[in-house]
C-alpha cells in the first residue's frame, strides 16, 4: 500500500498558544500507532512541549511578603511604623491564604463557558480560556492563562481527561487551594464501551440534554457555594429558567430523534464523541474515524479497515464529524478504503462565533440533532 494521506482533525485555532496538533499522517504502509490521551506519542510529546513553556505552579512568596533586610529603625516613630507595615504584611499573606483576593471564576471550555454565564448572569465575571472553534483535547494554555487560573475565586472545567493541556494547571490550582469543579464528574458519566478508550470515563457529556441539566445545577450550586458576595437568588432565578429551556430542548431532541427509523439510528462520528447521545436516544454507534475518545489519538490503516468494513455492514451511508474538517474524514475512508459516504457536518467539541450555527450550546444543539436527523432519514440506496 502506498496510499498516503493528510487528514486534519479539529483545524481550528485555540487561543494564546497557537495552533498545534491538528496534522494526522495517515500511511497505508506505516501505520501510526494509536493511542489514547497524553500518555505517549508524538502528541504526548508535542503536549509536554507546550505545557514546558507555562508558567507552572507560581507559588512562593509575593512581592507584598518580602521584607527589604535593610530596614532598619530609630526610635518610637520608627518602631510604630514598622509594626504598621508587619500588620499590614500580616493581613496581606492571610488573605493570600484564604483565597481572600482570588476573584471571578474562571472556566475551560467554551461549552461549560456557557453554561455557566447563562447561571451567573452579571452576578460575577466569568472568563473562558477556549476561544470559539478550539479543541479542548489539544488546547494549549498559555502562561498568563495559568497565572489566572490560580486567582479565580472557582475554577470550572470539563475533567474526565477532556482538556489534557490543561488537567495539570487545574490540579495546581486546587493544591494551591482554589475550589475547582469537574463538571463533568456530576453529570453521571458513562465510560466508553469500545476501542482503544474502552472503560475509560467518557468526558463528552454534553451531547446529552438531561446530562448537561445535572451540570449546570452543579456549576449552580458551587458557583453559590465558593464565591463570595455571590447574589445566590439572582443564580437561582438564572438556574431555574435556563433548566426551563433545557427541558424544552431535551423534549424536542426526543421528538426529532423519533423520526429517524430505528434501524437507521446509526451513528459514525470522527471520534467516539456521541456515546451519551447514543445512549440516551437508542443510537447504536458502528465505530468512529479516529477509534478513540481523544483527537489526540489517528486510525491505522487497519481502523479504517474495519471501521470500512462496519459500515458497509450496517449500511451506513452518512458519517458525522466536526464541521472544523468534514471533507477530510469522508476523503480519507474513500481513497483507503473505495468507501463512498456523505459526511454532515457537527458542532462535537466547541462553539461557534455568533452566526456561526453553534453560538450557545442551546444553538449546538439543536443545529446538531437537526443535521443528524437529516442526515439518517434521507432515502437508503
Ligand atoms: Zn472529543
Amino acid at each position: 500500500m502506498s496510499y498516503e494521506a493528510r487528514v486534519r482533525v479539529h483545524a481550528v485555532p485555540d487561543g494564546a498558544a497557537g495552533s498545534h496538533l491538528s496534522e494526522t499522517v495517515l500511511a497505508g504502509a506505516e501505520p501510526m500507532p494509536t493511542r489514547s490521551h497524553a500518555t505517549s506519542g508524538s502528541g504526548a510529546r508535542r503536549v509536554a512541549a507546550r505545557e514546558s513553556r507555562s508558567v507552572l505552579g507560581r507559588r512562593g512568596a509575593s512581592p507584598r511578603s518580602r521584607v527589604s533586610p535593610g530596614a532598619g529603625f530609630r526610635g518610637a516613630p520608627r518602631i510604630a511604623g514598622l509594626a504598621l507595615v508587619v500588620i499590614a504584611l500580616l493581613a496581606s499573606i492571610t488573605a493570600c491564604g484564604t483565597g481572600g483576593d482570588r476573584s471571578g471564576i474562571m472556566v475551560t471550555t467554551n461549552i461549560l463557558g456557557d453554561l455557566t454565564k447563562a447561571v451567573v448572569g452579571d452576578t460575577a465575571e466569568v472568563t473562558v480560556l477556549m476561544q470559539a472553534g478550539t479543541d479542548p483535547h489539544s488546547f494549549g494554555i498559555s502562561a498568563r492563562q495559568a497565572a489566572d487560573i490560580e486567582r479565580s475565586a472557582l475554577v470550572v472545567h470539563n475533567g474526565l481527561g477532556l482538556e489534557e493541556g490543561v488537567a495539570r494547571h487545574v490540579q495546581a490550582a486546587a493544591s494551591a487551594g482554589v475550589p475547582t469543579l469537574a463538571v463533568a464528574e456530576r453529570a453521571d458519566p458513562i465510560t466508553y464501551t469500545s476501542d482503544e478508550s474502552a472503560g475509560q470515563p467518557d468526558p463528552h457529556f454534553w451531547t446529552d440534554p438531561a446530562r448537561v441539566r445535572k451540570a449546570v445545577e452543579a456549576i449552580s450550586a458551587e458557583v453559590i457555594a465558593r464565591v463570595d458576595g455571590i447574589d445566590a437568588e439572582a443564580v437561582r432565578a438564572n438556574t431555574a429558567r435556563y433548566v426551563g429551556e433545557l427541558d424544552q430542548l431535551d423534549r424536542w431532541m426526543t421528538d426529532r430523534f423519533a423520526a429517524i427509523p430505528p434501524e437507521r439510528r446509526q451513528l459514525v462520528t470522527d471520534h467516539h464523541v456521541f456515546g451519551y447521545l447514543a445512549q440516551r436516544f437508542g443510537f447504536t454507534v458502528i465505530g468512529a474515524v479516529i477509534p478513540s475518545g481523544t483527537t489526540l489519538a489517528s486510525p491505522s490503516a487497519s481502523d479504517l479497515d474495519d471501521l470500512a468494513t462496519a459500515i458497509r455492514t450496517a449500511g451506513v451511508h452518512t458519517i458525522f464529524a466536526d464541521s472544523a474538517a468534514p471533507d477530510r474524514l469522508s476523503r480519507v475512508l474513500a481513497e483507503h478504503a473505495g468507501l463512498q459516504v456523505q459526511v454532515a457536518a457537527l458542532h462535537t467539541e466547541s462553539l461557534t462565533e455568533p452566526g456561526g450555527g453553534a453560538a450557545t450550546y442551546l444553538e449546538m444543539a439543536r443545529a446538531n440533532t437537526e443535521a443528524i436527523a437529516r442526515g439518517l432519514s434521507g432515502p437508503t440506496t
